[in-house]
C-alpha cells in the first residue's frame, strides 16, 4: 500500500477510486511497492494523476469518502506501451497481400524491394502526399487507442510523420530517421543534421535506421545528438541473418540488394563484427540506447548489451512475417534484460495489436512466464523510452493511463490474470478508465 494522504490534494481535483476484482501494478513481483497482482484491487485518481493503490478497503481508509465506479469482471491495469512502429507506413498492404502465402524466408531483400516499389506507386498515384499519409496514420493510432496502447515510440523517414501524434490522447515520441551507406549519402545525411541543430523543443529527434544500412559516422552523430537532446537512440539490429552475414563478411544478398541500388560506393569497411559487436565498437550502446529486433545476437553480445544496459525491443509478429527467426528471450532474461515490445509495421505486420503480441511471443517461447510478459508490454516499454517515472505502472504518481480489461469468465483465479492478458490476443477488450477530473 503506498499513496499520499488525501488532505495534499486540491479540492477541486477529488479523487474518484476505481475498483475491480483484479489490479495489476504493472511491477515485477517482489518489487518494493506492492508486487505485480492485488486482489480486489483499487485506484485513486485525481487530476489525471494516480494518487493511491492498494486494495479496496486500504484505498477507501485512506481516501474515504470519495466517488466509486466498480469495473466488475474486469482487471485494472496500465496502458500498454507500444515500443516500436513506423505509422508513416499505415497505408501499406504488405502484410495484407501476403497473409497465408510464404513470407521472406528471412531474406530482407525482397521484402525492402516490395517496399519500395509499393512506396513507388504511392507517390505515382493519387495518395494524397502527406495528408493521405497522416489520415491512414491516424487511423491507426486512434485504432491502438481503442485496443489500449497509451505510448507509441514512433519512427518515420518523412518529417511530416512528426505530424502523427499532434493533439492525439496516445502519447507518440517520435524519431526522424536517418539512413545512407555510401560517401555521398553519409555527407547528405551528415549535413542534413548539421542543417537541423540540435537545441530547441520544436527541433526534431532523430535516429538511424540500421547497421547494414547507416554509415558509422551518421550512427555516431545521431547518438551524440539524442544523448544532448535527451532522447531514446532507436536502430533495427541484428534483424535478420543476411545482416549479420553482410557485417561480417561484406557478402550476401545484402551486399547484392546495395549494389543494385547504388548505395555501395566501397567507402564502408565491413566491419567484420556481429551486428551489436559493432554498435558497440562504435561507443553508442548505453542505457539510452534501444536495439529493436535483436534477434540474431551471439551470448558474447547479450552480455556486452547487458553489461552496457542496452535496452532490446521484440516485435514477434513482424519476425514472425518475415520469416528471420525467433529473439533469444530466454538469455536476454538470464542477464537480466527485460524486452520491450513492438509491433514494427503494416508493412510486415497485418495486425497492429500488442495482445497480439504478447500471444505470439508466447506461441513462439512457450516456457515464458505470463507476468514477464506482459511486464513487456508496459513496464519495458516505459523503460526503453524513458518515460517510466510518467507511465507502464500503476504506482502513485504516475499519470491515470489506465485500462479495464474484460476478462469475461475467463479468470476465475490468480493465475487466471497474467495468462488470459498475455494468451488472449486481438479478442481482448479494453476500456480507458476515466482519465480526467470527475465531479460527478
Ligand atoms: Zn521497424
Amino acid at each position: 500500500m503506498t499513496g499520499e494522504r488525501s488532505d495534499k490534494l486540491h479540492p477541486a481535483a477529488l479523487p474518484v477510486i476505481h475498483r475491480a476484482p483484479w489490479l495489476v501494478t504493472g511491477l515485477a513481483s517482489g518489487d518494493a511497492g506492492g508486487g505485480a497482482l492485488v486482489a480486489d484491487g483499487a485506484l485513486a485518481v485525481a487530476g489525471g494523476i494516480i494518487r493511491c493503490v492498494g486494495t479496496f478497503p486500504e484505498v477507501v481508509r485512506q481516501l474515504g469518502g470519495c466517488r466509486i465506479i466498480e469495473h466488475e469482471s474486469a482487471v485494472l491495469t496500465p496502458a500498454l506501451v507500444n515500443s516500436h512502429c513506423h505509422l508513416e507506413l499505415s497505408r501499406s498492404a504488405l502484410a495484407e497481400q501476403y497473409e497465408g502465402r510464404p513470407g521472406y524466408d528471412g531474406d530482407p531483400t525482397g521484402w525492402i524491394r516490395d517496399l519500395l516499389a509499393e512506396k513507388d506507386s504511392l507517390a505515382g498515384e493519387n495518395s494524397g502526399g502527406d495528408s493521405g499519409m497522416l489520415t491512414r496514420a491516424r487511423q491507426t493510432l486512434q485504432q491502438m487507442a481503442a485496443e489500449g496502447i497509451g505510448f507509441v515510440g514512433d519512427v518515420g523517414n518523412s518529417l511530416a510523420a512528426e505530424m502523427v501524434g499532434h493533439g492525439q490522447d496516445v502519447r507518440v515520441a517520435f524519431l526522424l530517421e536517418l539512413l545512407g551507406l555510401s560517401r555521398e549519402a553519409e555527407e547528405s545525411s551528415l549535413a542534413r543534421l548539421e542543417r537541423m541543430g540540435s537545441d530547441g523543443p520544436t527541433v526534431v529527434n532523430c535516429t538511424a535506421h540500421a547497421p547494414y544500412s547507416t554509415a558509422p559516422a551518421v550512427i555516431r552523430a545521431v547518438k551524440q545528438r539524442a544523448t544532448r537532446r535527451g532522447h531514446p537512440f532507436s536502430i533495427h539490429v541484428a534483424e535478420s541473418e543476411p545482416e549479420v552475414e553482410f557485417l561480417q563478411n561484406g557478402s550476401g544478398v545484402l551486399r547484392e540488394f546495395l549494389e543494385e541500388r547504388r548505395a555501395w560506393d566501397g567507402s564502408f569497411r565491413i566491419p567484420e563484427k556481429g551486428a551489436i559487436d559493432y554498435l558497440d565498437s562504435l561507443g553508442v550502446l548505453d542505457g539510452t540506447t534501444l536495439c529493436v529486433h535483436a534477434v540474431h545476437v551471439s551470448e558474447a553480445e547479450i552480455t556486452i548489451m547487458a553489461e552496457k544496459k542496452a535496452k532490446v525491443c521484440l516485435c514477434p509478429g513482424s519476425n514472425r512475417f518475415l520469416g528471420v527467426g525467433k529473439a533469444p528471450v530466454t538469455e536476454f532474461l538470464a542477464r537480466g534484460i527485460l524486452p520491450a515490445l513492438g509491433t514494427d509495421s503494416r508493412a510486415s505486420n497485418r495486425i497492429l495489436s500488442m495482445w497480439r503480441e504478447m500471444r505470439l511471443l508466447r506461441q513462439d517461447h512457450p516456457a515464458l512466464e505470463p507476468e514477464t510478459v506482459f511486464g513487456m508490454a508496459t513496464r519495458a516499454g516505459a523503460e526503453a523510452w524513458g518515460v517510466a517515472s510518467q507511465i507502464g505502472t500503476l504506482e502513485p504518481g504516475r499519470e491515470a493511463r489506465v485500462l479495464a480489461v474484460d476478462g469475461g469468465t475467463a479468470i476465475k483465479r490468480a493465475a487466471d490474470v497474467f495468462e488470459f492478458l498475455t494468451s488472449a490476443g486481438e479478442t481482448v477488450r479494453a476500456e480507458w478508465v476515466e482519465q480526467k477530473d470527475d465531479d460527478g
